[in-house]
């Protein structure tokens, strides 16, 4: 790879021996493990989760772990035409010639990027073709429903997984050492696999199986073994203080998308908006003592030379007591350059401390997600904001001399009407006019809408989505409705885009069948509005014979078997289904119109 590197951009992503990158000798270790992020470097090298298990495997005597990453297009080219196999960036190691190859599903559109670079690094794509090591593992939020991407996978791992990861490589570890050296055969594999399944989190999509009925819907899924559990619990790390985080993370040589610290400061979500899944894989909500997190801080700093510090959750403004945090980092890296940044908030939640916020949060964008335009959809989607306090919030922003606030909104909700449309163009005019009020000035605002889509494992995953036209519908209305706004700049999802994501989150098994033949048609980086191609896709679905609306538009019937309804993530169905049926019950009876003109 590295003999290839002036015939591509970036060059980079490829080189390694970055800052506090760790390289083992392999003759001295018991397990190779190789983390792979089926994105580029810069995507992969900002996820958080990523770098905690490469530095929690690596604590350990017996483990080498290294990183791969997907070539760019570029790159794949070269590796093609020159017969070079996808290999670590730590010690260029082949990817086949490591015990346990773990891959981060973090997005349903990256699951080409698997594929890819299983092929790559000389790995049999379909786990029923492989022999032997290495064992093929997948983790992260997509696994909440595996289903789609099942075929290809020896182990899923479902939850958070510092403990279980340790307790994998002991199990892995104890195993291979009775089973001698050598090829691992198919006999021995299984017995691994056998181990593996005892652990609380992991799955192995091949000890079960699922029956389906003539219309095409689950019949049943059902273990091979009497002693595997129906449903497989979600693991979770109940003892956030003392769980392990990357002081000492890699620093990259090139800028990468999030280039910074990334301190965790809670897990989990007070609120519980029903089209969230991140709430259902986080759950329970759970904190970072502050003078954890101070010491977390000051080491990383110490450890990194880095310039800014972001503090990570799915919701920080609901952190205890976030203002005294801001307050003490603030006073902790004083006259360091250290810039605290926060993603986004709620609101109500940051009223009290919003000075403080203001004061300490320097230059950066803040950002609040009312989701819908109007109270009737933020009631029926759970989405707890008052719009008197967000358009307060906005005034003290602009006044504090911020120029821009950040907005997200979702199209195509469940019982969705235009009002609601027209809604989210008056809510952005009011936030832009907060400004007005000051200076006579329009205040910036910048505006990202994306596609509601149903997801396992929440109230709204019986749902049907909208379709591509009805999305492409709204957006061009919501477009219209403030063209005329220059101070509005505007985002939006890409609706195909966004009907695969949806295809692929509740997809079943039947699914890998078209993720092969997409692979095989040139599907790559689908994530990547530039590479997406839709038409490839719908080759590849109709050449497998499997219809994507039948995953994507069908409302699913509140008894039937759902292709996940194995996974236990912690949130009761009984909940989930309360929840739904609340829905239905205020759903509007009418056929939706589009008004006439604007
Ligand atoms: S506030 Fe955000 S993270 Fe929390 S449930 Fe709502 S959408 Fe999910």
């Amino acid at each position: 790879m590295r003999n290839s590197l002036d015939s591509v951009i970036k060059p980079g992503r490829y080189i390694g021996n970055e800052w506090n990158s760790i390289h083992k000798d392999h003759s001295s270790v018991d397990v190779k493990i190789a983390l792979c992020f089926p994105d580029i470097y810069e995507v992969g090298m900002s996820h958080l989760g990523l770098k905690l298990l490469y530095s929690l495997l690596n604590q350990r005597e017996d483990v080498a772990c290294e990183r791969v990453f997907a070539p760019w297009m570029d790159m794949e080219r070269v590796m093609r035409d020159k017969s070079i196999p996808l290999s670590s960036l730590e010690t260029h190691t082949h990817l086949n010639q490591f015990d346990i190859v773990g891959f981060s599903l973090q997005y349903e559109m990256s699951y080409t990027n698997v594929l890819n670079m299983l092929d790559l690094g000389g790995i049999p794509k379909e786990s029923s073709l492989r022999e032997g090591l290495p064992l093929v593992m997948g983790g992260g939020p997509c696994t909440l429903n595996p289903e789609s991407i099942a075929d290809f996978f020896d182990i899923f791992f479902i939850g958070e997984a510092e403990e279980a990861f340790l307790e994998i490589v002991d199990i892995f570890k104890g195993v291979r050492a009775s089973q001698g050296k050598g090829e691992v055969s198919h006999r021995e594999k299984e017995e691994l696999l056998f181990h593996l399944a005892k652990v609380q989190g992991v799955y192995i999509p091949s000890f079960y199986n699922v029956g389906y009925e003539p219309c095409g819907k689950v019949k049943d899924i059902t273990p091979r073994y009497g002693w595997l559990p129906e449903k497989i619990k979600k693991r979770t790390v109940l003892d956030l203080d003392n769980a392990h985080y990357p002081t000492k993370p890699v620093v990259p040589f090139i800028q990468i998308i999030h280039d910074r610290i990334g301190l965790e400061v809670m897990r989990g979500c007070p609120s519980k908006c029903r089209f969230c899944q991140a709430t259902s894989i986080y759950s329970p909500r759970r904190e970072r003592s502050m003078d954890k997190l101070l010491n977390l801080a000051k080491e990383t700093f110490a450890n990194t030379g880095y310039e800014e510090l972001s503090l990570l959750s799915l919701s920080t403004g609901d952190y205890s007591n976030i203002m005294e945090l801001i307050s003490r980092l603030h006073e902790t890296f004083k006259g360091k350059g250290v810039k605290i940044s926060l993603p986004s908030l709620r609101a109500s939640s940051i009223m009290k401390g919003l000075e403080t916020i203001l004061k300490f949060t320097k230059g950066g964008t803040i950002t609040f997600a009312p989701e819908a335009g109007t109270e009737r959809l933020r009631e029926v989607i759970n989405k707890r904001l008052k719009i008197e306090e967000l358009l307060k919030v906005a005034r003290l922003i602009y006044q504090a001399g911020r120029r821009n606030i950040k907005l997200y909104f979702m199209l195509g909700l469940p019982t969705e009407e235009y009002e609601d449309i027209d809604g989210i163009a008056e809510l952005i005019l009011n936030v832009s006019s907060m400004r007005k009020e000051l200076d006579g000035k329009w205040g910036g605002v910048t505006v990202s809408v994306s596609s509601f889509i149903p997801k396992p494992h929440t109230p709204f995953q019986w749902a049907r989505m909208e379709t591509i036209d009805a999305l492409t519908g709204k957006q061009e209305y919501l477009k219209t409705s403030i063209r005329k706004n220059r101070w509005v700049k505007m985002d939006f999802h890409e609706p195909r885009l966004s009907f695969l994501e949806g295809v692929f989150s509740r997809g079943d098994r039947r699914l890998s069948s078209v993720l092969k033949r997409g692979w095989e048609m040139g599907c790559r980086f689908d994530g990547w509005t530039e590479h997406f191609n839709f038409q490839l896709w719908q080759e590849a679905f109709k050449q497998t014979g499997l219809d994507p609306d039948f995953y994507a538009l069908r409302e699913r019937d509140i008894r039937e078997v759902l292709p996940w309804s194995h996974i236990d993530c912690g949130v009761p169905d009984e909940f989930l289904k309360k929840e739904w049926v609340a829905v239905e019950a205020n759903k509007p009876q009418h056929v939706l119109r589009r008004p006439a003109s604007r």
